[in-house]
Order: C-alpha cells, then sequence, then structure tokens
C-alpha cells in the first residue's frame, strides 16, 4: 500500500530533458517500504547524466511528502544497453511523425532580410514567453552565421545527451533548444556546404527527442541562402514571421525573404518590427507587411534591457517583464499562444464517405 503510494509520489518527478515521468521512462526499477524507509532503485538513462542531481532531489522531495515515509535510501544505477535501446525505440515510436505534416506542433520560422535586425534575440525572448504561457516550447537555432541563441538563453557550452541515437536537447527557461553552435568549435559552421547544412537540420528535426511540442520556433540565418531554402523542403508546413526594421532599406530585403518563404509552400503570417523609434526612420514593417499582404504582429522598441538580457543569458521577458521590449513580446506570445491552442484542440477534419 505504501509503497503504491511511493509509487505515486514519483510519478510527479519529471526527467528535465526528456520531459515525461520518470515512473514512465522505466528509469524506476524497484519501490520497497520497511517501516518508515522507502527504497528507490532509479535507474539513470546514461552515466554522468547531466540531469541526475535534479531528479535524485526531486525524487527525495517527492518521496518525503508521502504520509508515514520519513526517511529515503535512494540507490542509482545506470540502465543496461537493451533496457536503453527499448526506452529509445519507445521514444522513436512517439515521435516518428515529430514534425510531418499531420503534426500539431505549430512551426514557425522566423526570418529576416538580413543580420543584425533583432532576429535571434526576438526569438529566443519569443520562446520563453511562449512557453510561460504553459506551452511545451522547442527552438531550433539554424542561424549558421550566428548561432547566438545559447548565449542569448544562458545556455552557452552545454550540449544534448545522447540516450542511444537520440539527442536529447537542454532546456532553458522552459524551452528545448538545439543549436549548430553545439556541434562546432568556434564558428566554423559558416563554411559548410548546403547537403552538409541540409543533413544538419534534417538531424535536428528526425534524432533530437522534442517530446510532444505545441510549438517549434526556427531561428533561420538571415536571407535566402542553403538554410532557408531546407527548411522550406524539410517543413513546407511550417508558418513564417518576417523581422525586420523601420528603415525602408531593410524592409526590402525583408520582403524578399518572406517571398522565398512562400515559394517553397511556407504561409507568412506576418511581420515583427524590431527597434521601433525615431531613431531608424519609420514604416519598414508597414512596407513589407503590405507587401507580403499580411499584418503587422508586434512592434518592439529599442530596449537597453532586451539587449542587455541577451548579452548575459537572462532574456528580458523573463528578467524584467515589465520592460517596453518585453511586453510587446509577451503580447505577441499571447497572440500565438492563441492560435496554437485553437489548432491543437480542433479536431481533424474526417469527412464521411
Ligand atoms: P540578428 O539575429 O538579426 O542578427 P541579434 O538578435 O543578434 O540580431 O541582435 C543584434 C543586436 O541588437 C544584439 O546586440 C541585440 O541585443 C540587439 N537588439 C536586438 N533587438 C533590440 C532592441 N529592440 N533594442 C535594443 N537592442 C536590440
Amino acid at each position: 500500500m505504501t509503497s503504491d503510494a511511493v509509487r505515486a509520489a514519483l510519478a510527479h518527478v519529471v526527467d528535465p530533458e526528456i520531459r515525461r515521468p520518470i515512473t514512465e521512462l522505466d528509469m524506476v526499477r524497484a519501490v520497497t517500504v520497511d517501516g518508515s524507509r522507502a527504497t528507490v532503485d532509479l535507474r539513470l538513462t546514461i552515466i554522468g547524466c547531466p540531469a541526475a542531481e535534479t531528479i535524485e532531489r526531486d525524487i527525495r522531495a517527492a518521496v518525503l511528502t508521502v504520509p508515514g515515509i520519513d526517511e529515503l535510501d535512494l540507490v542509482v544505477g545506470v540502465m543496461t544497453v537493451p533496457e536503453r535501446e527499448a526506452l529509445v525505440a519507445r521514444l522513436r515510436g512517439t515521435r516518428t511523425t515529430q514534425f510531418g505534416p499531420d503534426t500539431l506542433t505549430k512551426i514557425y520560422a522566423v526570418t529576416s532580410g538580413k543580420g543584425g535586425v533583432g532576429k535571434s534575440t526576438l526569438t529566443a525572448n519569443l520562446a520563453v514567453a511562449l512557453a510561460a504561457t504553459g506551452l511545451k516550447v522547442g527552438l531550433i537555432d539554424a542561424d549558421v552565421f550566428g548561432f547566438s541563441i545559447p548565449g542569448i538563453l544562458g545556455i552557452v557550452g552545454e550540449k544534448p545527451t545522447k540516450v542511444g541515437d537520440l539527442m536529447m536537447p537542454p532546456v532553458a527557461h522552459g524551452v528545448s533548444v538545439i543549436s549548430i553552435g553545439m556541434f562546432v568549435d568556434g564558428s566554423t559552421a559558416v563554411s559548410w556546404r548546403g547537403p552538409l547544412l541540409h543533413r544538419t537540420i534534417q538531424q535536428f528535426l528526425t534524432d533530437v527527442w522534442f517530446g510532444d511540442l505545441d510549438v517549434l520556433l526556427l531561428d533561420l540565418p538571415p536571407g535566402t541562402g542553403d538554410v532557408a531554402i531546407s527548411i522550406g523542403q524539410l517543413l513546407p508546413h511550417a508558418e513564417v514571421l518576417v523581422v525586420t526594421t523601420p528603415q525602408p532599406a531593410a524592409a526590402d530585403v525583408a520582403e524578399r525573404s518572406g517571398l522565398v518563404a512562400r515559394q517553397t509552400g511556407q504561409t507568412v503570417i506576418g511581420v515583427i518590427e524590431n527597434m521601433t523609434g525615431e531613431l531608424f526612420g519609420s514604416g519598414g514593417g508597414d512596407a513589407v507587411a503590405a507587401r507580403l499582404d499580411v499584418p503587422v504582429l508586434a512592434r518592439i522598441p529599442l530596449s537597453v534591457g532586451l539587449r542587455e538580457g541577451g548579452d548575459t543569458g537572462t532574456p528580458v521577458v523573463f528578467a524584467d517583464p515589465s520592460d517596453p521590449a518585453a511586453v510587446a513580446i509577451l503580447s505577441l506570445a499571447a497572440t500565438l499562444a492563441a492560435r496554437t491552442r485553437d489548432l491543437a484542440g480542433r479536431k481533424l477534419p474526417i469527412s464521411p464517405r
């Protein structure tokens, strides 16, 4: 009876990387109770699992809330190879169509005409803001020229954990993040050729285990190069957000990015104007939106907090939600979250024959 209660408590402990209860992941080998002392036999997925400390702490906290239990003996081991293979097969089974055409995950590719317009900063903050609304959010940093996402989210140097041939992405502020920067030293990816980039992105979409995401964001490189085309081919059902600054020159190149996305079958859903204010001229967002026939979904003001948050790895939407840029990004997140929930709640159209 009490060991059932301990198991029930353990069902609330979630593996921070796989984001499933440890009981569902076959990580709890055995639970025994002797008087007021519980013994839990835990099997980690891999040796040196970076999440081990968190899991052990959470187990301790959960088990000691069970009435009648005031001592915990936690035996920590590692899965055998066949156990791990069985787990990987099971996880794969739930995600073979992870981001296929009939996925329920909303996929937003964020593009811009040129670099330096704030695309990565906004994408990272938008991801954190969406996660804060309770959605499960993944972020793929495919910006070969920058891969600045790990820096903006404060996870520089973190790498995915390998479980069999699956990769568990690091989680930052509730967002599962994978970046080309996690696979290269320095900035060598800039010189990667199209086929290697294509394979890498394909691998991100198949071998990185994101779990059941509500939203996947992709930070694309600026412009209309190989990565944009690969994403267009691999995810033709993705929706595209175009980031521009207010200057007319920026607007021209931003429009081109939107048009290329459209050629691959993707739908441009709106424009985000960044660094809105007197300083940089005006009208860029409206101009791109008018030419692409989509709305301006947000105007993000210049903000020291947004920039500093990116430099220090603490996104402003998290550190200072009252900052005007954070307010604008949170409001954009609410708009997107509403569309996302609509879709998730909708029955698939099935027409009787
Ligand atoms: P991109 O991804 O388009 O190349 P980044 O996101 O790297 O651009 O942003 C370029 C620089 O501009 C960064 O230093 C970032 O902190 C800063 N930045 C972006 N948006 C704003 C803003 N609204 N206010 C102030 N600084 C910003």
